[in-house]
């Protein structure tokens, strides 16, 4: 039998995979379990979204108004939304493509640069942009970021790269972008024909002084891609819809797209789409917004936690997660492994986004706040 031997480059499983394990096997164990470490949601979808969703079914139920394949591209009415969005800085609909998430995208674009090509990925960072490209046959370099520039990635003067992958805010660091340190790296990008792949799965978390978009920068829209999802802000990591923005100045990439899109993809979930446009109307952004500072805050309440501890964190206040330094002497996996044998806390450990993670772990603040409680209350009793 013939298989992918690139499955060989993958020993372990994927990490938060692993850590769920974990904790269910403590759970098994009748063990009290307070999970903070994948970065899944737990609070439901927004009621506006479960009605778009619950009307698009009804409609695709009668005659009248069913429809089948959506177009591959996305809905116009959803992507005229998000380029209303984008408002100035002047994205249209035909630059815009809905994917079921952003995870999906960040590994499916790579079909637009070919095989073995170079790819920079500053770390800590979000196992899935080596992993993806790991798999596509590609070489990866890995630039780590350091806890004394705040996590934020500076450019490597003198080397090329065909693609460079850039989170903001980041996960796991929760550090963001203000606009002079990305004028860097797209002016950088620019200058040694890079394509970057700008993951905003964060962007409705980005402060005021930080870049949403990377088309804020002058002439991103000439060497980048935006990647955005409706997960974390939306609550839709069940229901699955995201987009990216491939724009038309960024030479062929855009028509490429389309075309690959052609004979690789149906398109996503009308129901999902449908659902993903309350997003855009008045009482969704109202949601998000309260939300939003829901989690801001359980990541304050860490914090304090921390503090307390005389831990190092990243404080970032743009993330639904806290990068924390490990107590000296303890590995990332080591603290993490007795964090969850001794506490029942499950944390993330830092070394599992890269090596620029070695030393750290992540806590994750998307947990209700009784949850969050609980594992301050715990951690209080030591
Ligand atoms: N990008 C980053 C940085 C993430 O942390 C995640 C999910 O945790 C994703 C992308 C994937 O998001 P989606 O649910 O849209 O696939």
């Amino acid at each position: 039998m013939k298989y992918n031997r690139e499955f060989s480059n993958f020993k372990n499983d994927y990490i938060f995979a692993k850590l769920k394990k974990t904790a269910e096997e403590m759970k098994r164990q009748g063990k009290e379990v307070v999970d903070l470490g994948v970065g899944d949601l737990s609070l439901p979808l927004f009621p506006v979204a479960v009605e778009e969703m619950i009307k698009s079914v009804k409609e695709l139920g009668e005659k009248r108004s069913f429809t089948g394949y959506p177009p591959a591209e996305g809905l116009l009415s959803l992507r005229e939304k998000i380029s209303l969005d984008y408002g100035d800085l002047g994205i249209s609909p035909s630059e815009i493509f809905i994917s079921d998430g952003a995870k999906s995208d960040v590994g499916n674009l790579l079909d637009l640069f070919g095989t073995g090509i170079s790819v920079l990925v500053p770390t800590p960072a979000y196992p899935a942009y080596a992993e993806a490209n790991l798999f596509a046959g590609n070489k990866v370099t890995f630039l780590p970021c350091f806890k004394e520039d705040d996590f934020i990635p500076i450019p490597p003067v003198g080397k090329i790269f065909d693609v460079i992958y850039l989170c903001s805010p980041n996960n796991p660091t929760g550090s963001a972008f203000d606009k002079r340190t990305l004028s860097r790296w797209i002016n950088y990008a620019l200058s040694t024909g890079a394509v970057v792949l700008y993951d905003g799965a964060y962007c409705d978390f980005a402060s005021e002084n930080e870049v949403k978009s990377v088309y804020e920068i002058k002439n991103a829209e000439y060497c980048a891609v935006e990647i955005r999802s409706f997960s974390k802000s939306f609550g839709f990591t069940g229901v699955r819809c995201g987009y990216c923005v491939i724009p038309e100045t960024l030479g062929e990439y855009n028509r490429l797209w389309k075309r690959r899109l052609s004979f690789r993809f149906n398109g996503v979930s009308v129901i999902s789409q449908k659902g993903a446009e309350a997003y855009f109307s008045e009482e969704g952004r109202a949601a998000v917004k309260k939300r939003i500072n829901y989690y801001k805050n359980n990541a304050e309440i860490i914090k304090i936690a921390l503090k307390k501890k005389n831990l190092w964190y990243n404080n970032s206040c743009s993330s639904p997660y806290v990068f924390a330094k490990t107590p000296e002497g303890f590995s990332s996996e080591e603290f993490c492994d007795r964090a969850i044998k001794k506490f029942g806390i499950v944390l993330t450990p830092g070394n599992s986004f890269g090596e620029g993670g070695e030393g750290f772990f992540r806590i994750s603040a998307f947990p209700e706040r009784d949850k969050i409680l609980k594992a301050v209350e715990i951690t209080d009793k030591y």
